[in-house]
């Protein structure tokens, strides 16, 4: 793992596109998409998730500006390390900043050297299916989605990150009409997302949509908790254990069976 120091980043003066908000870069990240990738995290997200470990991405006009240019000069830099990856951009949301993204994808597929392959790590809920445009330059140069889904219940949903999931189903649909490649997210927090009931719902929502090509059920942790205490953010999730990864493949096959008991609905 290596961080990219930001104060030896370009300000983006002269840039041809629009600048990004930058929380930090990852110049060796290994799980955020296949292979080994350069990942851009920004700045900004509308969700609060109660156990999100980067409360320090939350605040929308923070954060460092970048040009794209200058993110495709560091990828360039180190090209051969990324030959069986490529770029991820994650948060804080990204899609928050779509002609910023948009353009970063489109430079990555017009590389000289070579395409490369771009992945987007999202939790969905700034797509906003009454303006799908405003999206769809991201979409049209996107080869993978992480998409993370908090909660499969719409009210538990709203209790556990201040908001409605509508948008997040929206998203889910729009990636299946296109048919982009689709990795689900799922955080499994004790008491909150570890029953087989909620992993179950869960498979029937992911269920209806063809271009899920993958499922990381990922343990809840406490190792983001020392960043609250930093930020004076009173952390919702003080009495919760960490998850017992022991427990993650029971839940994962509870996912499994309902997006099959979905699946084979469909095909009656
Ligand atoms: S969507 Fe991600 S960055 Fe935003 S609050 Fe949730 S976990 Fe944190």
């Amino acid at each position: 793992m290596a961080n990219i120091d930001l104060n030896t980043l370009d300000a983006g003066m002269g840039s041809r596109f629009p600048l990004g908000r930058l929380h930090s870069l990852e110049s060796m990240g290994t799980v955020d998409g296949p292979g080994i990738r350069f990942v851009v995290f920004v700045q900004g997200c509308p969700m609060r998730c109660a156990y999100c470990h980067n409360p320090d991405t939350w605040a929308i006009n923070a954060g460092t500006r970048v040009s794209v240019e200058h993110i495709v000069e560091l990828f360039e830099n180190n090209r051969q390390f990324y030959r069986n990856g490529g770029i991820t951009v994650s948060g804080g949301e990204p899609l928050l900043q779509p002609d910023f993204l948009a353009a970063l994808f489109a430079e990555m597929h017009d590389r000289p050297r070579g395409r490369v392959h771009t992945c987007l790590d999202t939790s969905g809920y700034a797509f906003d299916p009454d303006h799908p445009e405003r999206t769809a330059a991201v979409l049209d140069d996107c080869d993978l989605v992480l998409l993370d889904i908090k909660h499969a219940d719409p009210e538990r949903h709203r209790d556990l990150t201040g908001r409605g999931m509508e948008r997040i189903v929206a998203f889910g649909d729009e990636l299946a009409r296109r048919g982009i490649e689709t990795v689900i997210r799922h955080v499994v927090v004790p008491g909150y997302t570890d029953s087989t009931d909620e992993c179950m719902r869960l498979g029937r929502l992911i269920g209806r949509w063809p271009n899920v090509v993958g499922l990381e059920m990922l343990p809840y942790h406490t190792m983001g908790v020392v960043k609250y205490e930093k930020l004076g953010i009173p952390y919702r999730l003080d009495d919760v254990p960490q998850m017992d990864k022991e427990r993650i493949p029971e839940l994962r096959a509870a996912v499994l069976r309902g997006m099959k008991e979905v699946r084979q609905a469909e095909q009656l």
